[in-house]
């Protein structure tokens, strides 16, 4: 018990920002350093674009988080949710809390493809024609805060609190990071963790600019949620094609294009095969 509680106290003390900073620095520099199996050129600039979306973020959501907490809070106060009414141990919480928050991003993620005004925020992650570990940070400011708000609402029905929900972020993280990285990784790893786990292979078949295969792989952590909800595909990495069609040009891939897309009609063109124009 008292090894549960040190490691609790070290989760809790862990400073999310640098977290972000030492996973982003590792797997930045493995790409550099291992064999890449998505070659591109302009790596600075793509890295520095990602960069700036995510900062967009991170500013903005200083306010929205303390409301967050504030909920939260409230919550705590009612007691309200499930885990306030049934006795359960702290680490089978923490399970319990990290499946369940992980379903919501599954179907929030999946409503995010299913519905035209969702879809005008989540494209901007699709968005990328090249991938690495930086493709995580590739995130409307606005669709974050969705993702994050079903997340609250996720923690208030099970009656989790602040700390549960911190170690799933923290837990998420290297996930979403290590998903985009833009190494190879041996097969095994999808005959065994592919299994359960979201591998950066089977999150990758999301990024493929056919649509049959950007609909499916939704899961953040778990891929049995694809397993069990039927959206489950898998192409190998070599054959996937990054992006979206109608986000090819240039001038769709900077930073302010990105961040006013959601304001912007642009009609979806749903071909397996790269424009070149
Ligand atoms: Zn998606
Ligand atoms: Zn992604």
């Amino acid at each position: 018990m008292l090894h549960m509680e040190k490691i609790v106290a070290y989760l809790n003390g862990l400073d999310y920002n640098i977290l972000v900073v030492i996973l982003m620095t590792i797997f930045f520099s493995l790409e550099r350093l291992l064999n890449s199996p998505h070659k591109f050129d302009k790596r600075v600039p793509h890295l520095l674009n990602n960069m700036i979306l995510g900062s967009v973020f991170i500013l903005m959501n200083l306010v929205v988080a303390s409301v967050q907490v504030s909920i939260l809070q409230w919550g705590d106060a009612k007691q309200l949710g499930l885990f306030y009414h049934v006795e359960l141990p702290f680490w089978l919480k923490i399970v319990i809390g990290i499946a369940i928050l992980d379903m919501s991003s599954y179907w929030m993620h999946r409503l995010s493809h299913r519905y035209p005004l969702l879809w005008r925020l989540h494209r901007v992650h699709h968005s990328d024609t090249t991938m690495d570990s930086s493709s995580y940070f590739r995130t409307h400011p606005f669709e974050a805060w969705t993702f994050n708000m079903i997340n609250v609402f996720a923690t208030l029905i099970i009656g989790a609190d602040t700390t549960i929900l911190f170690f799933y972020f923290v837990f998420l993280l290297p996930f979403l990071i290590i998903e985009h990285a833009n190494i190879v990784l041996p097969a095994w790893m999808d005959r065994t963790f592919g299994k359960i786990f979201t591998t950066p292979n089977l999150h990758k078949v999301h990024h493929h600019r056919d649509q049959y295969y950007t609909d499916s792989n939704y899961a953040d952590v778990f891929i049995l949620w694809d397993r069990l909800f039927g959206t489950y595909k898998y192409v190998p990495v070599k054959d996937i094609s990054y992006g979206l069609n109608e986000f090819d040009e240039p001038k769709k891939q900077t930073f302010w294009y990105l961040l006013i897309t959601p304001f912007l009609n642009l009609k979806r063109i749903n071909k397996a095969e790269k424009i070149t124009s």
